[in-house]
């Protein structure tokens, strides 16, 4: 291969390369030279260096110093090597400096005196020790690595953190190689400082980075990952302890959950169990306060002189000084925070501010998803206890309504066995009961994605048993798009034979029921002939025969008619009775206030001839048989007038009163009470409290009040104070909108 021509520049720059860091075998291959020719190029550029670098000897004067001996041609050379190398060196962007052998300073060049903030002029011939007076590890740390190359001369490098120009500590690479003097003996040494600090961070954001995502992936609880977090931040960047708060919304406060120490100091360890003891109130003071507040990060450079730090004393006990605190945020909501201490003064580091808040994210979303499978767990277990503890099934439906899942409810509770409607429609199993149509409207709503309720379905058990459901499911969506039904089935065969039974039952009893009213008419209408034959048979009797009777005859004669009349009022009483139920009218909205005059003006007799006081409240519009209605009145208010006190003239008042739906009448009186074990009685056929003596009647009066009250489907019943009173209440429904 046809070598390159390198002049003196271009061999200053390969030197340059491996001052910057790359190895000695990169940059032989890159520019196809032999390991041993870039090494000699390296000790030629060195030494050129160090002879101009002299202090107090500026290059230019050094010409005849240097020439000693040298051919013409070769010094010539060797002069403009050395003057290239100063000004590349002069022009290099990283700082370079060189040192005697014992260690004070030869020169340096401009990059260094930015880098440390530092004249070069003021450092030269001072040596590393007045440098970082105030950073005693770092000195050390130096002369360590001096002291190696002086015994071992050739290169060396490491790496250190050191104080820079704004006092902040930057990480760097230190190369340093040594260099011969004339006489071939180590003169001093060179070195290049590489500032590593971005990609260190990187590489700690990364350690970091790494450590939390495998944490996070391999613990289940935030219990287990808070205290691995804490250890990511505080061993990757040497921090001493940290702590992770939540917010607790039941107690409507917020507290310290986990910590983490990186040494085991009784101090840190009081202060952290501090940090744990109680709740903390949300207001405007306090570090972390601000932190859950805002949902930004912070940081306090010095927690003991911070007022806005309340456990400043605490911390300075521990021998804390530095904090700085992270949200864990979810979106724009924040979950809790992290904490952070250093027992030494550190400056606000943006850097870590904004790792930290990406790292925060992480856990927010760690968090969402722990309590998102809790919730979902929770809500399992609740659906497992339902379908467990229910007697009923659970199913679910496909988008195309086939039946994907039954619970095992089913089986047990039907004895039919479920893998027939699998895969099936509801209607493509036989339901005995419903029919085309019923099946068309099932599946219309179904089309209509519309929830159902109690749709009764009977299916045949295999021995032949007839088995009835009831189903009710609602839609499933998904993102808008129907995916289908979901539901519950329960077994009411019970419920279905219960029914039959009572409809079987109901209808017996409406049929004997009408049976025996058109016997109770018949019997009634059918008995008022003879009793008329044997009325006036007697009275024919009395009105032919009587002189020739005896007073004796004649009383018996006397009871004979009277037994009659009585008999001929208890069948009139019995067929107005039966007359409710079987000669009713449709119920129409009729006038209240009609009835009641028309059963006044029937009571007249009876008010004048009492002096009866009747009063009534302005009354209604109501569904009803009219007919029946002013019976109804009658008949209270004529019970009102009869069983009045014998010394006062009665006084009665019907009165009404809104109640709901209905429209509650009382007719109330002055009379003589009713005792309170009588008051269901009264309302039976022919229960009377008094004899005829006393009180006329056949007490079939309040009997056929309750048969019209029922009949209009109200109720009635009395009230009354023995001795003093009585009030009869009942109910009529109001008349609807709409109804005519
Ligand atoms: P009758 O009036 O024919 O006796 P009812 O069926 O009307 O029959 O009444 C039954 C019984 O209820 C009466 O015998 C009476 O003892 C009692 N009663 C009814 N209304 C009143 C009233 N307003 N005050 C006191 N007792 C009454």
């Amino acid at each position: 291969m046809p070598g390159r021509q390198w002049d003196a520049a271009s061999k200053a720059k390969v030197v340059l390369e491996g001052l910057k860091g790359r190895s000695e075998s990169a940059i032989c291959k890159r520019h196809r030279i032999k390991p041993t020719e870039y090494r000699r190029w390296r000790r030629q550029f060195l030494s050129n260096i160090a002879r101009s670098l002299e202090p107090r000897r500026p290059p230019s004067e050094d010409v005849g110093h240097l020439r000693a001996g040298m051919p013409k041609k070769v010094w010539e050379e060797s002069a403009k090597a050395l003057r290239v190398a100063q000004e590349l060196i002069e022009a290099l962007p990283i700082p370079v400096f060189f040192k005697a052998r014992d260690g004070k300073h030869l020169g340096a060049n401009r990059a260094w005196e930015t880098y440390f903030g530092v004249e070069r002029d003021s450092f030269i011939g001072k040596t590393v020790n007045e440098l970082f007076s105030a950073a005693p590890e770092v000195v050390a740390r130096h002369k360590a690595a001096d002291e190696a190359l002086w015994r071992n001369p050739g290169t060396r490098s490491y790496e250190l953190e050191v104080p820079v120009h704004d006092g902040s500590f930057r990480h760097t690479l230190n190369y340093k190689a040594t260099f011969a003097g004339a006489d071939g003996e180590i003169a001093g040494l060179i070195g290049a400082i590489i500032d590593i600090t971005d990609r260190k961070r990187v590489e700690q954001r990364q350690a970091i980075e790494h450590r939390v995502a495998r944490v996070l992936a391999e613990s289940g609880t935030v219990a287990d990952v808070m205290p691995e977090v804490l250890a990511a931040f505080c061993e990757t960047l040497g921090w001493a302890c940290g702590a992770r708060w939540s917010l607790d919304a039941r107690a409507g406060g917020f507290r310290c959950e986990e910590t983490w120490r990186s040494v085991d100091n009784a101090d840190i360890a009081a202060f952290l169990a501090e940090s744990r003891k109680s709740i903390y109130q949300p207001g405007q003071a306090g570090f972390i306060r601000r932190v859950l507040g805002t949902g930004e990060p912070a940081w306090i450079v010095d927690v003991t002189a911070e007022k806005n730090f309340l456990r400043g004393k605490e911390a300075g006990k521990a021998g804390l000084r530095s904090a700085f605190a992270l949200p864990i945020r979810l979106g724009d909501q924040t979950l809790g925070a992290l904490e952070f201490f250093h027992g030494e003064e550190q400056q606000a580091d943006e850097w870590l501010l904004k790792t930290g808040a990406a790292i925060g994210a992480q856990l927010g979303h760690f968090m969402a998803r722990v309590q998102a499978e809790r919730d979902l767990r929770l809500s399992e277990a609740r659906f497992r206890s339902l379908t467990a503890l229910s007697s009923d099934w659970y199913w679910e439906q496909d988008e195309e309504l086939r039946l994907t899942f039954m619970s095992g409810r089913f089986v047990e509770r039907t004895g039919i066995d479920p893998a027939p409607f699998i895969g099936r429609r509801r209607w493509e199993r036989p339901a005995p009961n419903l029919t085309e149509s019923d099946w068309a409207r099932h599946k219309a709503q179904l089309e209509r994605h519309e929830p159902f309720f109690d749709f009764e379905v009977e299916r045949v058990s295999p021995d032949g048993v007839s088995v009835w459901l009831s189903l009710c499911g609602e839609p499933v969506f998904e993102d808008g798009k129907f995916r289908g039904y979901r539901g519950v089935g329960t077994d009411i065969t019970d419920r279905k034979r219960a029914q039959a039974v009572l409809r079987a039952a109901y209808d017996e009893l409406t049929r004997s029921n009408s049976e025996l009213q058109q016997f109770a008419y018949v019997a009634s209408h059918d008995l008022q002939e003879p009793l008329r034959m044997i009325g006036s048979y007697t009275q024919l009797l009395e009105r032919r025969y009587g002189d020739k009777l005896d007073a004796d005859a004649r009383e018996f004669m006397s009871f004979i008619v009277e037994g009659a009349t009585r008999m001929k009022q208890l069948i009139e009483d019995l067929l107005a009775y039966s007359r409710v139920g079987t000669r009713g009218k449709e119920l129409r909205p009729v006038q209240a206030q009609g009835a009641l005059d028309r059963a006044l003006v029937n009571l007249r007799a009876s008010i004048e001839s009492s002096g009866a006081q009747i009063t009534h409240d302005l009354l209604p519009e109501v569904s009803a048989d009219e007919t029946q209605l002013t019976q109804l009145f009658q008949n209270l208010i004529g019970n009102a007038i009869k069983f009045r006190k014998k010394d006062e003239p009665p006084r009665v008042h019907v009165a009404l009163r809104d109640a709901g739906d209905e429209w509650r009448f009382s007719v109330s009186d002055k009379g003589i009470g009713i005792e309170p074990q009588y008051f269901e009685r009264i309302f039976m056929v022919f229960q009377r409290l008094h004899t005829r003596d006393e009180y006329p009647g056949t007490g079939i009066g309040l009997a056929i009040c309750k048969k019209v009250v029922d009949r209009h489907r109200g109720r009635i019943w009395v009230e009354s104070a023995y001795g003093e009173g009585s009030m009869f209440h009942f109910t009529l429904h109001k008349i609807q909108k709409g109804q005519t």
